[in-house]
């Protein structure tokens, strides 16, 4: 498959879902882009590829989605996975950052043991929207010793504005809308 070819059945697999998970929002779900080994392998190896040289230490997958990418990515670039939970489900001393959503505060979590000092980090997610999440998960990865070397999304949703808050921490996209 050539790489517009992979960009074009990718962007094909993912369904809008009107009004998930409240009135307005048109979700994009990804599960039937999962579903297809071809196009899976596809999404992992576009993601992946940007860092191919990059001496990536760990890959940080967001709860829940950033999970799917974030793993098979480590292991395309020989690095380790780092979960980045929601507050209260990491059994071990974490560090914390909560950020605003739409409608109040999200909190996130990261082992404060994640990391060694310097290690080169790589943060990973499904969709980028506002950006808020992604901006409080370099912000975390910063607090507990790693180094942000780059955030690579799946999809951006360009017309939300989340490339602008991302504090200068350089992003690498597959889908854009
Ligand atoms: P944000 O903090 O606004 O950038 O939101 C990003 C988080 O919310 C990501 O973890 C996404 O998985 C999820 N998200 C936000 N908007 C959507 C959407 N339209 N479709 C699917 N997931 C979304």
């Amino acid at each position: 498959m050539s790489s517009d070819e992979a960009i074009d059945r990718l962007n094909a697999a993912v369904r809008d879902v009107a009004d998930f998970p409240s009135p307005g929002i048109t979700f994009k779900d990804i599960t039937p882009l999962l579903a297809d080994a071809e196009l899976f392998a596809a999404a992992v190896e576009a993601l992946a590829r940007p860092y191919a040289t990059a001496e990536i230490d760990a890959v940080v997958g967001i709860e829940a989605r950033g999970f799917i990418f974030a793993a098979p990515i480590a292991r395309v670039l020989g690095a380790g996975f780092v979960p980045l939970r929601k507050a209260g489900k990491l059994p071990s001393d974490t560090v914390e950052e909560t950020y605003d959503l739409e409608y109040g505060t999200a909190t996130i979590a990261v082992h404060v043991d994640a990391f060694d000092d310097g290690d080169r980090v790589l943060v990973v997610d499904d969709v980028l929207a506002t950006g808020g999440t992604a901006r409080a998960a370099a912000n975390l990865v910063r607090r507990a010793g790693g180094h942000v070397v780059g955030l690579a999304v799946l999809i951006e949703l360009g017309f939300l504005g989340g490339r602008e808050v991302l504090d200068g921490v350089p992003l690498t996209t597959v889908l854009r809308y």
